[in-house]
């Protein structure tokens, strides 16, 4: 099937001033990604914080400009979209922002958050805008009598719940969702992803689903693409990725949450260093700092993504082969 959402080299360059003489220097926060998104399917977007995942997930829905690359919704090129295009793109690819808290105006009542995007693009809706408010309360679970509380008077999981609802309520075809279920209490985290699961199902929508959490993003995703320094290490289906991953650093990632790979604390491989700057990146493959397998062709050549035996894609010299056991 055609993507809904294709993602070419995309790259986004921070300019910073540093050192005595402030000389301009540039936060390399996301390098030449590529990847992308068929109708109802969910990718998941993961890594550690800093590896660009949520500056990706801001340029998909355009409140970041991209330095580089192309991005095609629909067949259509968007990347430099404006004015009322970008406003109608924004009916079809939505946010959820990971504080639901922050995200939405406490002076303002859930009706007039979760209408807010309707009255923006002077949309109204058969019956009203009430009727579809509460319709879209009920969709995510909440009470439709309720619309008129303000978000103090919800807990954490009911004010993400809001967050959702207003985004459905432009019926978009693409949710980006950026860590949409961390700042929530694990009892209530499981909830959300399934009121997900379902919308997804129901909806037939599509996700770009960036957390760190690799048992959440296992649950909820038919796909993974692991980042690392701001680029792409490997992508490929949920199996290939828990199950036999290729590049070193998702092994290494995997093996350090032990209810995921049932590796237990014995086989975690622990990484030495810490993450490189993204201003000034290893040469070669960004990740040969920390990697076990390094040799000297990795310090001199950056790797490209390909195909590995395991079927997933990913940018290694030496990748490993097998099951993560
Ligand atoms: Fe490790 Fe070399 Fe592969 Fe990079 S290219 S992940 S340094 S083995």
């Amino acid at each position: 099937r055609e993507p809904l959402l294709k993602v070419e080299g995309l790259t986004k360059h921070f300019p910073v001033r540093s050192g005595a003489f402030g000389a301009k220097q540039f936060v390399r926060a996301v390098e030449n990604v590529s990847f992308d998104v068929r109708p109802g399917e969910s990718l998941g977007l993961v890594g550690e914080s800093g590896c660009g995942k949520t500056t990706t997930g801001r340029m998909l829905v355009r409140l970041l400009e991209s330095t580089s690359g192309k991005i095609t919704f629909q067949g259509e090129d968007i990347t430099h979209t404006k004015g009322n295009q970008l406003r109608k793109l924004r009916q079809d690819i939505q946010i959820i922002f990971q504080d639901p808290y922050a995200s939405l105006n406490p002076r303002h009542t859930v009706g007039k958050i979760v209408a807010m995007p309707l009255q923006v693009n002077n949309i109204n809706p058969p019956g009203g805008v009430k009727k579809r408010v509460q319709e879209l309360l009920d969709t995510v679970g909440l009470n439709p009598e309720h619309y008129n509380r303000y978000p103090h008077e919800f807990s954490g999981g009911q004010r993400q719940r809001i967050g959702i609802a207003r985004a459905l309520a432009l019926k978009p075809k693409l949710i980006v969702a950026d860590e949409p279920v961390s700042a929530l209490d694990v009892s209530i985290q499981a909830q959300v992803v399934n009121l997900l699961r379902q919308l997804q199902k129901d909806l037939g929508l599509s996700f770009v689903f960036i957390a760190h959490d690799l048992a959440v993003v296992r649950h909820f995703c038919e796909r993974v693409a692991v980042m690392y320094l701001g680029r792409m290490v490997e992508i490929g289906t949920r199996e290939q990725i828990y199950e036999r991953p290729s590049h070193p650093y998702t092994r290494a990632l995997l093996s350090a949450v032990p209810d995921v790979t049932k590796l237990g604390a014995a086989g975690r491989i622990k990484l030495e260093g810490d993450v490189p700057s993204p201003l000034n990146p290893p040469t070669g493959c960004v990740f040969h700092t920390r990697c076990w397998k390094a040799q000297e062709k990795c310090s001199a050549e950056a790797p490209k993504l390909v195909a590995t035996v395991d079927g997933s894609t990913a940018a290694c010299h030496f990748p490993e082969t097998g099951k993560l056991v």
